[in-house]
């Protein structure tokens, strides 16, 4: 048999999932588990380690049955939820305490204290982030602090984000972690591809807890759990893969992502701009020890409203519905929702701002205020696109993907609001198509990530077909209600 299949292992933040595809993109199949999320206390986010690991080896299991074996798999590719740090023991591979997610808040208090004391223009400068706890340094440097196994553990303590975690434990004892991964915990200078002694210093984190820093395609090593070896070859974050699986290629090209958040990236090729305008400065990919860089907006809640409508509010039954009752009515009937239920991101970064429905009357129904859900995706993604703007990168055309976009309702009014040509592939799982791309181009399979391309596959357009002054009188209402919330 030739070994013609690409294996990815997608360890995201609500699900872990393992998907096989043919070099020419097809899908061959995907499996997922739920990931279980604790809330220990308010604004505190946990994942289990083991159960990350024993998911992704389970999903992996059955997609190389369903490849016929490990010799049917040329590579892997990794992609994964970012920022998220683990902890674990170098000489067992046991993990040290629960994963701290990305989206817990417990280091808001330092990070605002380190801000106070004149911190953020120089870590801005070296990893193009902001001081908040989304990045993992202070979470690292919390956990170094306050978890008993990881402060006793000395030589013995790995650190790393969630690929990290997987390559050790698939490899039995590689630590390393790609660029676009590393680039992400505000311990890496992006602009010189390694860890920074003074970030280092800043956070108290001992240079010998992380991993070495990787390129996002090569032969990384072996795993040997599947029966026969196969090769690791790629690696990347989530968002960085959905970027590359949807060919932002070139600068300028740009993606949004909508799943339980919503990201915005744009290429910008080998320059790495500060931003002016609170976005961030991100590694797209690192090929040969070259770094390829992104501007990114991150905005932390999208299709967890949607979420919270089912599951909180009794709104709607499914996700699904909601574009059925946004068609049934002629627009939101003056209702504006802000979602800020964790604050916001880009680029307003006002932690403690909290949500608001306002506009209410007895006219107002159930259809109403979820479309104000969804027509708040477009809203958020407005901002961006002016703070982008700000920064001197116009859009011309947005390439979405994520469970949302789904909703083709949403994505007709994402291109009516932003007044943009809006681009959906028909193979929406771009994170894992981008993973594909890079392992088979670590793989040898493809000579470039443009001939890798080819796995995107086709696309659906929507285009612009909104009066200039019902956008304006939604992006003036937006504006206020925005401005209310962060005052
Ligand atoms: P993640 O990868 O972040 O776990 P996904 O990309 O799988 O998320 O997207 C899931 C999210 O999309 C959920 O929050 C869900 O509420 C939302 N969603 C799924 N289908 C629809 C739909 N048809 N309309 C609106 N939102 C949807």
């Amino acid at each position: 048999m030739t070994a013609e299949q690409i294996l990815v292992i997608d360890a995201g933040t609500t699900s872990t999932r393992a998907m096989l595809f043919a070099v020419d993109g097809t899908s061959l199949g995907s499996e997922q588990c739920e990931l279980r999320q604790s809330y220990p206390r308010p604004g505190w986010v946990e994942h289990d380690p083991e159960e990350i690991w024993r998911s992704s080896l389970a999903c992996a299991r059955k997609m190389v049955a369903q490849a016929g074996g490990a010799e049917g798999i040329a590579a892997i590719g990794i992609t994964n939820q970012r920022e998220t740090v683990v902890f674990w023991s170098r000489r067992t591979g046991e993990a040290l305490g629960p994963a701290i997610v990305w989206q817990d808040r417990r280091t808001a208090a330092y990070c605002a204290r380190l801000k106070d004391e004149g911190h953020e223009p120089a870590l801005q400068a070296k990893t193009g982030l902001l001081l908040d706890p989304y990045f993992s340094a202070t979470k690292i440097a919390w956990a170094l602090e306050n978890m008993e196994a990881v402060a006793a553990a000395g030589d013995d303590l790995c650190i790393g984000t969630v690929e990290s975690w997987l390559v050790f434990r698939l490899t039995g004892g590689l630590h390393i972690s790609d660029a676009t991964n590393a680039s992400r915990t505000a311990l890496m200078d992006i602009h010189k591809g390694r860890w920074d002694e003074g970030l280092l210093d800043l956070f108290e984190v001992p240079r010998g807890t992380l991993p070495e820093i990787a390129d996002c395609a090569g032969r990384y090593g072996e795993t040997s759990l599947f029966g026969a070896p196969i090769p690791l070859c790629g690696m990347a974050g989530d968002q960085q893969a959905a970027a590359i699986g949807q060919a932002c290629l070139a600068p300028g090209e740009t993606k949004a992502t909508y799943g339980t958040g919503a990201f915005v990236l744009t290429h910008t090729g080998d320059e790495a701009p500060l931003s002016h305008h609170r976005l961030l400065t991100t590694v797209a990919w690192q090929l040969e020890g070259k770094r390829a860089y992104a501007r990114e907006g991150s905005v932390f809640v999208a299709g967890s409203l949607i979420q919270w409508l089912r599951d909180e509010l009794g709104l709607i039954r499914t996700a699904a519905e909601s574009e059925e009752l946004a068609r049934s009515v002629a627009d939101s009937g003056g209702v504006m929702l802000v979602p800020a239920l964790t604050g916001l991101g880009a680029p307003h970064w006002a932690p403690d701002a909290r949500a608001a429905l306002s506009g209410l009357s007895f006219a107002t129904g159930r259809a109403h205020i979820v479309r104000a859900a969804l027509e708040a995706q477009a809203h958020q993604t407005h901002d961006l696109m002016r703070a982008f703007a700000g920064d001197g990168a116009e859009w011309r055309c947005l390439k979405v993907d994520g469970g949302m976009v789904a909703n083709d309702w949403l994505a007709q009014d994402l291109a009516d609001v932003l007044d943009l040509e809006v681009e959906r592939p028909k193979f929406v799982e771009t994170t894992a198509v981008g993973a594909a791309m890079l392992a088979g181009v670590g793989a040898g399979l493809f000579g470039s990530l443009e001939e890798a391309a080819v796995m995107r596959g086709a696309v659906e357009r929507f285009v612009p077909d909104m009066a200039p002054e019902v956008r304006d009188a939604r992006l003036a209402g937006w504006r206020e209600a925005v401005g209310k919330v962060l005052r």
